[in-house]
């Protein structure tokens, strides 16, 4: 167990914002069936809490995502009656609110400047004994947190211990809706994590808090390959001051090979010739029961209903 912990549950049972939620694809292809249930997951349950349901297109990471993939996923979301309460964000957009951010945890004494190349990392990890790495990723040895050397930065990290100016390691507990209690040593497992990457790129972890933190996001709806982000997404709502969502992670759709379907290993776009059996095999993926339904609107209804009586009773719970 760590030396010091930060135990952060979801949002207090005491303060209840009106719900918000969000599908936040990142355009880098069509969506696949796999997209579709996580789609779909988020807008039942904001509908089944009478909420708003946002898009927001996650393309900070512009040379991965194709021109023209952002209005095709809003087509694919269109044809299946998943449409947004208001106009999508585009996180390429707003690149300003994550530079506040960043400033706001450099003066805080949380983020730092970091010059280390990969090259450099592994050396330094193989000098304390080996590689440490997560999911392809090194777990980064702190190499940058006490100044920079005379090196050129490269990237900003955060700092990932409990402290910021001792390396008592972090651990940080939640409670998913789905999975139930959940913790990870932010520090030993993860490290401390890339804010704004070395060609000048906004990660993931920065612009998704940010924004779920502007838009007001109560509940994150999501799929399971994202679990594993949350206590970093956790930790910056904390340092940031954000209220913190509610998470549910839905289960994963595996392809033939029995791995998770993705983009990168070639899942197939979604075709929507017969948009009414898209929702019937996205809602058996969430286990939704058959539902009779003759149109794509009586049967989100009836998904609603559902969803609603499954997940309503988890969540006060
Ligand atoms: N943009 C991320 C993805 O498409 C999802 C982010 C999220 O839901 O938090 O994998």
């Amino acid at each position: 167990m760590s030396a010091a912990s930060a135990s952060a549950t979801s949002q207090s049972l005491g303060e209840r914002r009106p719900y918000v939620g969000r599908f936040a694809p990142s355009p880098t292809g069509p969506l696949h069936a796999g997209s579709l249930v996580a789609a779909l997951a988020s807008w039942l349950d904001a509908r089944a809490h009478q909420g708003r349901w946002l898009v927001r297109i996650e393309d900070v990471d512009g040379p991965r995502c194709p021109a023209g993939a952002d209005q095709f996923i809003l087509r694919q979301l269109a044809a299946v009656h998943l449409l947004p309460d208001e106009p999508p964000l585009w996180q390429s957009r707003r690149s300003a609110l994550y530079q506040a951010a960043l400033e706001r945890l450099a003066a805080l004494g949380w983020a730092y400047p970091c010059a280390c190349s990969r090259k450099d990392i592994a050396q330094a990890l193989a000098l304390r004994g080996g590689p440490r790495e997560r999911h392809g990723e090194l777990v980064y040895p702190g190499t940058c947190r006490h100044g920079l050397r005379g090196r050129p930065a490269r990237a900003w990290r955060l700092r990932s211990t409990a402290g910021r100016d001792d390396d008592a390691p972090l651990g940080i507990g939640w409670t998913d809706r789905r999975l139930g209690p959940q913790w990870q040593d932010l520090t030993r497992e993860v490290g401390d994590f890339v804010l704004k990457r070395a060609d000048g790129l906004w990660a993931y972890q920065l612009a998704v808090v940010v924004d779920d933190g502007e838009q007001g996001i109560t509940d994150v709806v999501r799929g399971e390959d994202l679990a594993d982000n949350t206590p970093r997404q956790m930790r910056l709502q904390q340092l940031l001051g954000l209220p913190q969502p509610r998470y549910l992670h839905t289960p994963l759709v595996l392809g033939a090979n029995g791995e998770k379907l993705s983009k990168q290993n070639g899942a197939q776009a979604l075709v929507l010739d017969d948009p009414l059996a898209a929702l019937r095999r996205a809602g058996a993926a969430l286990g939704l029961p058959e539902l009779p339904a003759a149109t794509l609107a009586d049967w989100l209804a009836a998904a609603t209903q559902a969803w609603g009586l499954r997940w309503r009773a988890a969540r006060v719970a």
